[in-house]
């Protein structure tokens, strides 16, 4: 089988009511749509979002359609390493991280999306299974426009039955953290586990002093206290804390992470689709961690990541939004939410193919 050609396009979706954590406000809400055509007729498809950076798409596109296109024609995609070593090579000059990964990493998903089609089985089932089911936990304790709605959304998550919540901190005071966590433990009760999130908004000193409150009220991780470059920081805090500490969603590559994991900088290592190259580099991310002993989670949701982290023996969280709505929404496949797990699901590829329909309503280039 032969790569025929790469198509790519871009989608908006308007953001009626934008999200916020401590360091980023969610306004873009624009997903590039990667597709890679074959001569046996087989297509693999890819999304990108951009919550924001309003130009990234079009920057996406460039590089995909202009400096990645040409290289893929002729090319078997089932030598995805092959491919991911050609396009390291024409791209590194200008793009060892950033968008010039984002791009790696769609055309790296859309191969494993071809290689599943064409053998007719779920890509996990092609990485060698770990599990049919991945624990999710709902990422919907965002600061919202209207503040008192975050409690709303995460009384609406249980109900839905995620067993698991993610709460964004830092923003505010340490007293305001502690009465976002304590109203939220209070509707939900003491089963639901609680993750926090600082998005990098603290230096060292205030990531301890605010970690040590959050391990008090029981909270299962602690994500992102710093800067993702400040390896030696992680360390210490690491070293400081008894709760976990999870990071990573803004490393790029194998390389990113396998400085942090043999530095112990964390304990819960978090892949970004987007940036750390495709399913290819997930995999190799994956068992840096397990040798290290280090626990996964995905930075995102989505089909494509239950494929990966139900091939990986150490996942033990996938992120998600509410899955309520699925039909109206991006994705044909629909996932499937039971008792707090999300199954892997059983359509060929990577599940990540996009509605027709829906790129109909939403393209704009
Ligand atoms: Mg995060």
């Amino acid at each position: 089988m032969n790569i025929v050609g790469l198509e790519s396009i871009v989608l908006q979706s308007e953001v009626k009511r934008p999200v916020s954590d401590a360091l980023h406000t969610f306004d873009a809400g624009t997903t590039v749509v990667t597709k890679v055509h074959t001569d046996e007729g087989i297509v693999g498809c890819a999304t990108t979002h951009f919550g924001r950076a309003k130009a990234g798409a079009a920057i996406l596109k460039t590089i995909l359609d202009k400096e990645i296109a040409p290289l893929l024609i002729g090319e078997d995609p089932h030598f995805s390493r092959k491919v991911r070593e050609k396009l390291w090579f024409a791209t590194e000059y200008y793009g060892v991280t950033g968008i010039t990964q984002f791009a790696v990493a769609a055309v790296d998903i859309c191969l494993w999306d071809i290689v599943g089609k064409a053998s007719g089985k779920p890509v996990c089932h092609l990485l060698g299974g770990a599990r049919d089911r991945i624990p999710a936990y709902a990422m919907v304790g965002w600061y919202y426009e209207r503040e008192r709605d975050y409690l709303e959304h995460c009384v609406a998550a249980v109900e839905e039955g995620f067993k698991a919540i993610k709460l964004k901190v830092g923003k505010h005071s340490l007293e305001d953290d502690i009465r976002r966590i304590e109203s939220v433990r209070n509707e939900v009760g003491p089963d639901v586990t609680l993750m926090v999130d600082a998005n990098q908004i603290f230096d060292e000193t205030e990531a301890l002093r605010r970690g040590r409150a959050y391990q008090e009220l029981g909270i299962y991780w602690y994500e992102e206290p710093l800067a993702p470059y400040r390896t030696e920081g992680y360390v210490r805090l690491s070293q400081k804390l008894d709760i976990p500490i999870a990071l990573g969603e803004n490393y790029y590559t194998r390389h990113q992470f396998y400085d942090a994991i043999r530095m112990n900088a964390g304990a819960i290592y978090q892949p970004d689709n987007r940036r750390t190259g495709g399913v290819t580099e997930w995999m190799e991310i994956g068992a840096l961690a397990e040798a290290a002993g280090r626990k996964i989670a995905s930075h995102g949701g989505g089909a494509g990541n239950v494929n990966i982290l139900c091939a990986l023996p150490n996942a033990v969280f996938l992120e998600s939004g509410s899955l309520k709505h699925q039909e109206q929404g991006m994705f044909a496949t629909e996932l499937q939410l039971i008792d707090g797990s999300i199954l892997l699901p059983s359509v060929p590829g990577m599940g990540t193919e996009v509605r027709e329909a829906y790129i109909q309503k939403h393209r704009v280039s």
